[in-house]
């Protein structure tokens, strides 16, 4: 049995054969590949389009989704994660979707079950499958082309799952990924870092923009002061048309974006921004990752 917790569970052939049927499910229309299959979904984290893209992507496949309110759940009554998740397998689901804020946790439930776990988001660790759909969305861009091609992420890299799945995953299919952010967010890597986008931006094919994850920070910042960062970090990382000018250049972010933060209101309108696209792509990425380890499971 097969669980996908960070984006090197699944080999390269894997990943292309999960794109053909990616391709297959693009339209997003209903079938019954996996009617009278049960997906559990359990989310300790916030979450809008991973819960929903999921759970769309369950029952377009004819399966049923049952969602664990965890706000009102037994982890509240002092049960453990690992018990919480024991007690639904022993109900026999044919997938479990976790997401946690604790590093590492989705990997730690493989030995409590007896169906896959998908990962969807543990605390900075990983997020394989928005790994997955921007892998897809770059590689249906640029028609499988990805050799050699340049990403800049930019944006909270020390803290971003989203940063740490996608540089274990595009490199493998050739893409060379530049990091950039201020230095406070920096990390080491093998990777080209920098503080200076408009330095490297005539090089790009893509960027890659990222949310500051606030929320992963210390939070004693008043209010007024955490804005006057934010304008801070916009003048120097907004993807905006004064930066990228009319330059071949795509762009992605795997939201919630923070509008004229991130990404101006004028090139999210822009026909080079793709964020809205990746959003359809993570319904039939997704689809095609539950049809593979639901029916491939012994
Ligand atoms: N939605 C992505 C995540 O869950 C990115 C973000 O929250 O900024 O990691």
């Amino acid at each position: 049995m097969q669980h996908l917790i960070t984006p090197n569970d699944f080999s390269n052939n894997e990943i292309l054969d999960l794109f053909k049927d990616a391709r297959l499910f693009g339209d997003l229309q209903t079938n019954s590949i996996l009617e009278g299959k049960l997906i559990v979904t359990l989310f300790f984290e916030n979450s809008t389009r991973t819960r929903s893209s999921f759970e769309i992507a369950a029952k377009r496949l004819g399966a049923d989704v049952v969602n664990l309110e965890v706000q009102t759940s037994s982890t509240k009554k002092g049960e453990t994660v690992e018990d919480t998740v024991a007690n639904l397998n022993a109900m026999k689901p044919d997938a479990i979707i976790i997401r946690h804020s604790d590093c590492g946790l989705p990997a730690s439930l493989v030995e409590y079950v007896d169906c896959p776990i998908i990962n969807a988001g543990d605390g900075k660790n990983a997020h394989p499958t928005q790994a997955l759909l921007d892998l897809f969305t770059i590689y249906e861009h640029f028609d499988g082309k990805t050799k050699g091609k340049k990403i800049a992420i930019v944006g909270d890299i020390s803290s971003s799952r989203v940063a740490t799945s996608n540089l274990e995953l595009l490199p493998r299919f050739g893409l060379k990924p530049i990091l950039v952010s201020p230095k406070k967010y920096k990390v080491s890597s093998i990777y080209k870092t920098t503080s200076k986008l408009k330095k490297i931006v005539n090089k790009l094919d893509i960027i890659m923009s990222l949310r500051v994850q606030h929320e992963r920070h210390e939070s004693n910042v008043l209010p007024e002061e955490l804005e006057k960062e934010k304008q801070k970090y916009a003048k120097k990382y907004c993807i905006t048309k004064k930066l990228i000018k009319d330059k071949d250049i795509l762009i992605l972010h795997p939201g919630p974006v923070n509008r004229n933060i991130d990404i101006s209101d004028e090139i999210l309108e822009d026909k080079r921004s793709k964020v809205l696209q990746q959003v359809a792509n993570g319904v039939c990425v997704r689809m095609a990752i539950l049809k593979k380890l639901i029916l491939q499971k012994k």
